[in-house]
């Protein structure tokens, strides 16, 4: 079948998809670069938000709207958490709940068995493509763990990905390789909370430290790290400069009061020393996370809290997200829900901020030379991504005509734009270049030299 995957929500759900891509490929598939083309549709939902089940009920009957004939799949979160709704939408032929998605190709041949091509028998073990997909990212995302056993009273995770647990170091490992054997410069590290990370006693850093040991990939980046379980062994792990200088640590909010409500086991003060300390180790890290504005019974004085909180922690990009009760959570039981109105107007100022944030962050790495993977050449421009997630740009001219998509190379951040910064390939005579040709040696070291290249 031509087969089109959409994908909702996080990038562990990107993930899987990738997964599943490669998984319906090997068994003798193809991809279709457009739904009208498909003959099968399969959507990894979300329900994080009422918005985010909204816009999958949508998504799952676009394609029967499309052509009658198209098979629907639903799978991911939405899905889970609402079988009976989701099963019973227009156009869905088969649901799969996030507990059987490792099993997705198998029910679809299950379900679909006059589809099932002729190369693929039930004992043949898939030989997986590891190479970029098409329409695919050029970064690769690795699930490394699924499931949560916490319980922030805010989050419906835990009831649609079901309890912690993770993949062997040895599994992780061997697709990281095949990954970057396959041509990836950056392999992305991502679960639900990664820094539970624990298969037989292993723990988040010896996942990593073996993976950097042990495979060639140009670039490792780790998304979500709690900040109530941080493993100061991983502070080493960085200085291998193939390890991004990019931590994702959710905040949720800047209000001590208000995190206990949302049974969050740290404080403010608690979330502020670890970032000292994180800091000290790592120069030039992006700090990332996430807040929520209006949580039940968030006065003027916690959002100001919440704020100032925001502010001081100068992060590299804040995702900001407007409070949304989800049916079954303890936060839907909570009360003196903030109006709908404040909850706007709160959450356009701390936009602002946001805002003021990453480009305060920009300007502190202007004149830093860099590696970035230009991932695509966007009409005039090349564009791609720094370690420590700055979307840069370059001009299609005389020294980036030879650039390739993928491609891992050096430049200097110039000037701030509109939508990231403007940055120039660093030329082999730059006297800076030494350094970061220090960084190279490093890097060449465990991979083929074509992959990272100064330009002419
Ligand atoms: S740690 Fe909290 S917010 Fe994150 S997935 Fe688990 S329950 Fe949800």
């Amino acid at each position: 079948m031509r087969v089109f995957f959409t994908n909702l929500g996080c990038k562990l759900n990107q993930a899987e998809v990738d997964r599943l891509s490669r998984q319906f490929l090997a068994a003798g598939h193809t991809l279709a670069s457009n739904l009208a083309d498909a003959e099968l549709h399969v959507v990894n939902s979300c329900t994080v938000t009422h918005l985010a089940a909204r816009d999958s009920r949508k998504t799952a009957r676009r394609g029967h709207r499309l052509n009658a004939d198209m098979k629907t799949v639903l799978t991911g979160c939405y899905a889970t958490e609402a079988p009976g709704e989701a099963a019973g939408l227009e156009g869905v032929d088969l649901l799969v709940t996030n507990d059987a998605k490792d099993d997705l190709l198998t029910r679809v041949h299950e379900a679909f068995p006059d589809r099932v091509p002729g190369s693929t028998s039930a004992e043949k073990s898939l030989d997986i493509p590891y190479v970029p997909l098409d329409f695919g990212l050029s970064r690769a995302l690795v699930k490394v763990e699924d499931g949560c056993n916490m319980r922030c009273s805010f989050c419906i995770i835990p009831s649609t990905r079901g309890r912690q647990r993770s993949r062997a170091v040895e599994e992780v490992v061997d697709e990281v390789e095949a990954l970057a054997q396959g041509g990836y410069r950056e392999v992305v590290i991502t679960g639900v909370q990664i820094s539970e990370y624990d298969h037989d006693g292993r723990r988040l850093f010896d996942l990593v430290h073996a993976v950097l040991e042990r495979t060639t990939v140009p670039r490792l980046r780790l998304t979500s790290i709690a900040p109530w379980k941080f493993d100061d062994r991983l502070l080493e792990l960085w200085q291998d400069p193939r390890l991004c200088r990019h931590i994702h640590m959710s905040l949720q909010s800047g209000c001590s009061a208000t995190l206990k409500r949302m049974r969050r086991p740290y404080s403010a003060d608690q979330y502020r020393a670890l970032v000292e300390k994180i800091r000290s180790h790592i120069p030039g890290l992006a700090l990332t996370t996430d807040v929520i504005v209006g949580f039940p019974g968030e006065s003027d004085h916690e959002f100001a809290e919440s704020l100032e909180f925001v502010r001081e922690m100068a992060f590299a990009r804040p995702h900001i997200f407007t409070f949304s009760p989800r049916k079954g959570t303890h936060a839907e039981t909570l009360p003196d829900h903030v109006q709908h109105q404040t909850k706007k107007e709160r959450t356009a100022i701390m936009r602002e901020l946001a805002t003021e944030s990453e480009r305060a962050f920009w300007r502190s790495r202007l004149g830093e030379n860099v590696c970035v993977i230009w991932e695509e050449r966007r009409g005039d421009h090349w564009t791609g991504l720094t370690d420590h997630y700055i979307r840069v740009f370059a001009p299609v001219d005389g020294s980036t005509e030879s650039l390739v998509e993928g491609e891992l190379a050096a430049c200097t951040l110039d000037s701030l734009r509109e939508d990231g910064v403007s940055a120039t390939p660093v030329h082999d005579s730059d006297p800076e270049l030494r350094e970061l040709s220090a960084i190279r040696a490093d890097l060449s070291a465990s991979q083929p030299t074509s992959s990272l290249r100064i330009l002419p």
